[in-house]
């Protein structure tokens, strides 16, 4: 890809998101091949990337949606995934969402409290439709990653404790309105370690051992997200690691497995590009100032992740430098103590493995327009989402503005 950078960056301009589209068939291809022969629905989690042109892309490939509000939903239905292979999660649902997702009749609402559950109930009823729904258990594993993108432990808001998820499903089991054909967990982002994805998977496949001996069918197996991708040097589980996990602790299990990868399936897809607006010292330390910033990828700031960047076609010695953006707060950098050559102004730094949390994170802060998006298919270019412009982001506040 790095032969095209600079053209890339001169034909649709700087900040950008580049895609590779064949990247993600590849990953979407390995993943669905480990599952070999057993029943599987890949959800793609749509919250990683949620351009339509990318859901469209998975949607080609048989995947399902995974979404947290009603609006995820609606871009995956608009990129072609049938209601059917939709599930929606979520700690808190509005009445809006919760109606609107009858409404289109997809798979599976996923629960995450007994409150939610009362008034799925409550809605459905008053529709006359029977929901289909799962209950997100929440295993008591420390999935060892990064605190604020662990999701698993009951210290966390997410889920329910397994005898709460029991009582749940023995009630929603007795109710006309409710169909409890499914259980969920998703432990965490950025798993590199697969002991806590094989503990959690026994601790509930083990609940629906119980559920089937009381005559509640679980029908859906889903798995949650979170397989951890190279950003640096990491070691991380590989898909046949995963399923094979998945399938030993499932065993005699009449399930069909979903899973509801995000990162894995885009992370390493994407680029950044930026242009490099000018360098500058302050006492010893070496800033490079470039056109991108936090509101275009927040991931630096927000969890002091990790993005390789190097500068495109730059000869010269290295010598560390922060890569910092134009917005106004300390915290806007997106490396620091880069090893980077001597750079000039419109000089492109390419920030790797953007694809996952980057675009869909973007804000307007500092009034900046969010970047354009292009893909990367087959040897060709294409733009899947124009640069923002002043007018598009005053719009909603132009009409009522007094003069
Ligand atoms: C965020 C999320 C995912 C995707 O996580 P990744 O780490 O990107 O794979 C899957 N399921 C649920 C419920 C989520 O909240």
């Amino acid at each position: 890809m790095k032969i095209e950078i600079k053209a890339l960056a001169e034909k649709y301009g700087t900040p950008l998101y580049v895609y590779d589209f064949d990247y993600i068939s590849n990953r979407y291809t390995t993943l669905k091949e480990a599952f070999g022969g057993k029943k599987s629905l890949i959800n793609y989690a749509v919250k990683a990337n949620s351009n339509l042109s990318v859901i469209a892309h998975l949607a080609k490939l048989g995947a399902g949606a995974d979404c947290v509000s009603i609006g995820e939903v609606k871009r995956a239905l608009s990129a072609g995934i049938a209601p059917y292979r939709i599930i929606f999660s979520g700690v808190g649902k509005r009445d809006d969402e919760i109606h609107d997702a009858l409404h289109l009749d997809i798979l599976l609402l996923n629960l995450e409290s007994e409150a939610e559950m009362k008034r799925v109930e409550m809605m459905a009823k008053e529709l006359g439709k029977k929901a289909r729904i799962s209950i997100r258990v929440n295993p008591n594993i420390d999935p060892q990653t990064h605190p604020y993108i662990s999701t698993g432990l009951h210290e966390n808001k997410f889920g329910v404790e397994i005898d709460m998820a029991k009582r749940m499903y023995i009630y929603a089991k007795k109710s006309e309105s409710l169909d409890p054909i499914g259980i969920h967990f998703h432990i965490g982002s950025q798993l590199t370690n697969l002991t806590p994805i094989r503990e959690s998977c026994a601790i509930v496949a083990d609940l629906v051992r119980s559920l089937k001996a009381i005559n509640i069918d679980i029908k859906f197996f889903d798995v949650g997200g979170g397989i951890g991708v190279v950003y640096d040097d990491e070691v991380t589980i590989t898909a046949k690691e995963y399923t094979g996990a998945i399938f030993e602790v499932t065993k005699g299990l009449d399930v069909t497995l979903l899973c509801e990868p995000g990162r894995y399936m885009v992370a390493n897809a994407g680029v950044f590009l930026t242009k490099v607006l000018y360098e500058k010292v302050n006492g010893s330390k070496r800033f490079v100032i470039i056109d991108g910033a936090m509101n275009d990828l927040i991931r630096p700031s927000l969890y002091n992740a990790y993005h390789k960047i190097e500068a495109v076609e730059v000869e010269g010695t290295l010598t560390p430098a922060d890569v910092v953006g134009p917005v106004c707060e300390s915290g806007d950098f997106l490396g620091k103590d880069v090893a980077l050559p001597p750079l000039e102004h419109n000089d492109i730094l390419l920030v790797h493995s953007t694809g996952a949390y980057g675009f869909t994170m973007a804000s307007n802060y500092n009034t900046r327009a969010k970047p354009a998006e292009v893909a990367l298919e087959k040897g060709e270019d294409r733009l899947i989402r124009r640069r923002e412009s002043y007018d598009d982001q005053v719009a909603l506040e132009l009409e009522y503005l007094k003069k």
